[in-house]
């Protein structure tokens, strides 16, 4: 398998995607088009990781983070600066169902109450939304598309009422390339003043997100996905002004402290939806991490990492017997497909067999979607900026073969 393929001066210019290859140790084993799954680890993260494991067998555990401190708060700092925060408006968690379960099951809903979300919205959202549908009455309000696919905004903004308690939105799906009109969905809630709970999960990382840009009161993201961090780190952004109506599901130690008699008082800011035991391994893993996507800047990440996934959706489309699934009229590097020849999971297992990590969607985990949309599952190739061009054209040209009846 060749894999010391050409630079991609092509797309994303500023960029040395050698030396960010050099720096990414599993770029020498696999085509990695699996970033929706999780990213590969760059050199520099992982020795940070293994840096702060020697250092608790070392010294203790609690000596370690103690002395990791300065470089634990700058996690929160570089998250924050990530997507147009502040520091004390970031709580971090082991992923991002977590991260968002804090912020949904901590708001109240009553019988007759709304709850407003996306045809793409994530699965495990969609199960939530429908066990405190169950539990309280409140109600689950599907937004329709528009013709492109994307939440019609038009829809939503006569949807919302007094009844609606919430907007909950997929920026980008797990099951597909589209990217939703979250600034204009910003918009409508704000003009509402309804609460905008946007999972962030595969968008941040992948290309530039802004809270006040978007208007959103609550943003969850993922570190492993193309953020490029650990397995097990995720975060929640909270607007200050939403702590008003969100009452933490959960009260612990981290979360608040004892007032020396009957009560306690939260912590300030959105450290009140956290737990006291963390890896701070992971932390710091994902502290490396943004760092580094800071340091390429989001711009230049997003337009190269875009940039290959619109030439693997190109590509892939003009093949014969092979049709791409990507909704809406902004997409991303998310690539959903299906060959007409082969079943979903025997192109997944002949192209892993090429050395190219993919996935496939999942029916189950996409509710809304495999409602409107008989599909899934297909095959998803979602690469990053330091893929090659030479490697979006390989797993075309493999896919070109599995095609040929
Ligand atoms: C992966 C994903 C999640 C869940 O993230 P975890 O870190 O696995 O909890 C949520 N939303 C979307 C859109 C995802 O793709």
């Amino acid at each position: 398998m060749d894999m010391d393929m050409n630079s991609g001066r092509d797309i994303g210019m500023g960029m040395d995607v050698e030396a960010l290859r050099r720096d990414t140790p599993g770029t020498a084993n696999r085509m990695h088009l699996n970033n929706a799954g999780a990213g590969l680890l760059s050199r520099r993260t992982l020795e940070t990781m293994t840096a702060h494991l020697e250092l608790e067998a070392a010294i203790g555990g609690y000596e370690a983070a103690d002395q990791s401190r300065d470089r634990v708060d700058a996690t929160y700092a570089q998250l924050a600066r990530l997507i147009g925060g502040r520091p004390d408006e970031i709580a971090l968690f082991d992923n991002s169902t977590h991260a968002w379960n804090a912020a949904f099951y901590s708001m109240a809903f009553r019988p007759g109450d709304r709850i407003l979300t996306g045809r793409s919205e994530y699965g495990s959202n969609v199960l939530a939304y429908l066990q405190i549908a169950a539990r309280t009455g409140a109600e689950v309000v599907v937004v329709p598309n528009d013709a492109s696919g994307q939440v019609d905004t038009a829809a939503l903004a006569n949807l919302i009422d007094d009844r609606t308690r919430l907007v909950g939105i997929s920026h980008v799906p797990t099951s597909g390339g589209l990217v939703n009109p979250v600034a204009e969905i910003g918009r409508v809630t704000r003009a509402a003043g309804v609460p905008f709970l946007l999972d962030a999960t595969q968008s941040v990382g992948q290309f530039p997100v802004d809270v006040a840009e978007i208007g959103c009161d609550l943003l969850t993201a993922t570190g492993r996905k193309f953020l490029r961090g650990p397995r097990g780190t995720g975060f929640l952004w909270v607007r200050p002004e939403a702590l008003e109506y969100l009452e933490p599901y959960v009260n612990e130690v981290a979360a608040s402290t004892w007032d020396g008699r009957r009560g306690f008082t939260w912590q300030a800011g959105a450290r009140r939806f956290e737990t006291w035991e963390v890896s701070y391994a992971n932390v710091l893993g994902l502290g490396a991490a943004v760092e580094q996507a800071l340091e390429l800047g989001m711009d230049e990440i997003g337009r190269r990492a875009v940039g290959l996934g619109t030439r693997l959706r190109e590509r892939l489309d003009a093949v014969p017997g092979v049709t791409t699934y990507d909704l809406g009229q902004d997409r991303c590097a998310i690539v959903t497909a299906k060959v007409d020849a082969l079943p979903t999971a025997e192109v997944a297992a002949a192209l892993a067999g090429h050395g190219i990590n993919v996935t496939t969607t999942d029916p189950l985990q996409t509710q809304f979607d495999t409602e409107e949309r008989d599909v899934h599952p297909l095959v998803r190739l979602s690469p990053h900026y330091y893929n090659t061009e030479a490697e979006i054209d390989h797993a075309v040209e493999a896919v070109t073969k599995l095609a040929r009846p």
